[in-house]
C-alpha cells in the first residue's frame, strides 16, 4: 500500500519582522489555494480606513509593541469563521504570544480542526535592520523606522521565539533558511511542504 502524504493546508508562518513572510506568504497561498490571514495587513487596513480598531492598533504597532492579545484574538476568531478559511488557511504574523497560541487553538478545537505546519524563516536580526530600512524608504512604513525595527525585534525574541519551541514539541515546525535569495526560499518551503 502506498502512503501519500497531504500537503498541509492549516499552516502558519513566522519569523521575525523583515524575514519574508508577507512575500513568502503570497506565494505560499497561490501554491495551495488557500487565503492569507495577515494580522499585520488587517490592522494596516483599519489603520488607513481610521477606524476605532485601527486607531488603537496604530497607537501600539508606531512603538513596535503587540496589539493587546483581547483585540487581536477576536479579529482572528472573526477572520477564521469566514467561508474562504473553512478548507484552510495561511496565518502570517499570528500567533505571537504564549497567550495568542492558547486562544487559536480553541478557535481551532471550536472549527474542528487544528494546524498542521508551522514554517519557521530564520533570519539574522543585524541583516533584517538593513532589510526593513530599505523597506521604510520605499513603502514608507510608519513602523520601518531604526528605533521601533528594534524593539519589534526585542518583542519578537521576548515574547514569539517561546512559541516556535511550543509547535517544536507538536511536531509541526519546518525551519527554512530565510536569507537566501527570494526565489530560493520559496522552493526550500515548498520541498518542506512536499510539494
Ligand atoms: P507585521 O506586519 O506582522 O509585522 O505586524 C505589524 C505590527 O502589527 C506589529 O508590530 C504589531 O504591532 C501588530 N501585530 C500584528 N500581528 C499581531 C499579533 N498577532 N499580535 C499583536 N500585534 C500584532
Amino acid at each position: 500500500m502506498t502512503t501519500e502524504t497531504k500537503t498541509p493546508s492549516r499552516l502558519l508562518i513566522v519569523g521575525p519582522p523583515g524575514a519574508g513572510k508577507g512575500t513568502q506568504a503570497e506565494r505560499i497561498v497561490e501554491a495551495l489555494g488557500v487565503p492569507a490571514i495577515s494580522t499585520g495587513d488587517i490592522f494596516r487596513a483599519n489603520v488607513s480606513q481610521e477606524t476605532e480598531l485601527g486607531v488603537l492598533a496604530k497607537s501600539y504597532m508606531d512603538r513596535g509593541e503587540y496589539v493587546p492579545d483581547s483585540v487581536t484574538n477576536d479579529m482572528v476568531r472573526d477572520r477564521l469563521a469566514q467561508d474562504d478559511a473553512k478548507d484552510g488557511f495561511l496565518l502570517d504574523g499570528y500567533p505571537r504570544t504564549l497567550a495568542q497560541v492558547d486562544a487559536l487553538d480553541g478557535m481551532l478545537k471550536d472549527l474542528g480542526t487544528e494546524l498542521d505546519c508551522v514554517i519557521e524563516l530564520v533570519v539574522d536580526h543585524e541583516a533584517v535592520v538593513q532589510r526593513l530600512l530599505e523597506r521604510g524608504k520605499q513603502q514608507g512604513r510608519s513602523d520601518d523606522n531604526e528605533e521601533t525595527i528594534r524593539r519589534r525585534l526585542e518583542v519578537y525574541t521576548e515574547q514569539t521565539t517561546p512559541l516556535i519551541e511550543v509547535y517544536t514539541e507538536r511536531g509541526l515546525v519546518k525551519t527554512v533558511d530565510g536569507s537566501a535569495a527570494i526565489d530560493e526560499v520559496t522552493a526550500e518551503i515548498m520541498k518542506a511542504l512536499g510539494r
